[in-house]
């Protein structure tokens, strides 16, 4: 995590205190200083698997941000007497992203998706963000060992680094290629092309504003409920440290 960025511990993950314009500000002035960024958004699921999985919690303590991406992670905080001003939705940080893009004229790489998905994704951003210059996009299904793609990477010098592998993935992908570059600000997408190529419906905003997104989620992807069955453990955990004070 960035030097003098005040943060929430919550099981061990240091969550960024700060509401979405503060972030986008932040944020902007390192873009604007070629100041290279590895940043996530991250639920409870996110947090319960770097507990369990100790390689996934290096990968986070080698973040510079952990932007709270989940209603459970704000009821965590205020739980810890430690309150976060709000959820920051992964999607919206990256559609902000896309406005200040496009905005400056910058160059940004779209890593991930489905083949269909991403070119349609690239549609959506040419067609809204037209001052945007896409320097390359490489669907989700390569080869790990391969370096081409982060050779293409250091050859085109994009601003922003959109990956969408699902997590772990992305993030893993980011920690082992990082180093590679001079400068970009990476961040994990999760299933923000499926949603910007159509492919995949957000919550309609009442939804959002009553913090169910989550439950519209699940409804339109049951497949979740697996995942989510981290939940109880994580408000359990949350309790115990808490009154371990
Ligand atoms: N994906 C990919 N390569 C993989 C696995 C997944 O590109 O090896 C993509 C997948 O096609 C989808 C996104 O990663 O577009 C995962 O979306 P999901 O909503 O599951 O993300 P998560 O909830 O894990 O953040």
């Amino acid at each position: 995590m960035s030097k003098n960025t005040d943060t929430v511990n919550i099981l061990g993950v240091n969550f960024i205190k700060s509401d979405k314009n503060s972030l986008m500000q932040v944020l902007t002035s390192r873009i604007d200083s070629e100041n290279k960024t590895f940043l996530v958004t991250a639920n409870p699921e996110i947090v319960m698997h770097a507990i369990e999985k100790e390689e996934y919690f290096t990968i986070l303590e080698n973040a510079d941000f952990i932007v709270p991406d989940g209603i459970g992670i704000i009821k965590a905080a205020a739980i810890l007497n430690n309150p976060l001003p709000e959820r920051i939705a992964g999607y919206d940080l990256m559609v902000d992203l896309l406005q200040v893009a496009n905005h400056k004229c910058l160059k940004i790489y779209l890593l991930g998706a489905e083949e269909n998905v991403l070119s349609r994704a690239i549609d959506q951003i040419r067609s809204r963000f037209p001052n945007i210059n896409i320097v390359g996009h490489q669907n989700g299904y390569f080869d790990w060992e391969s370096n081409s793609i982060s050779e293409q990477i250091s050859k085109v010098k994009p601003d922003l680094i959109f990956v969408a592998l699902g997590v772990p993935k992305q993030e893993k992908w980011i920690y082992e290629n990082i180093h590679k570059f001079d400068k970009g600000l990476f961040m994990g997408v999760g299933g923000s092309f499926d949603v910007l190529a159509g492919n995949v419906k957000r919550a309609p905003l009442v939804w959002q504003k009553m913090n169910l997104e989550w439950l519209y989620r699940l409804i339109k992807q049951p497949w979740r409920w697996k995942r989510m069955m981290a939940i109880p453990r994580f408000v359990t955990k949350v309790i115990s440290q808490k009154n371990r004070g």
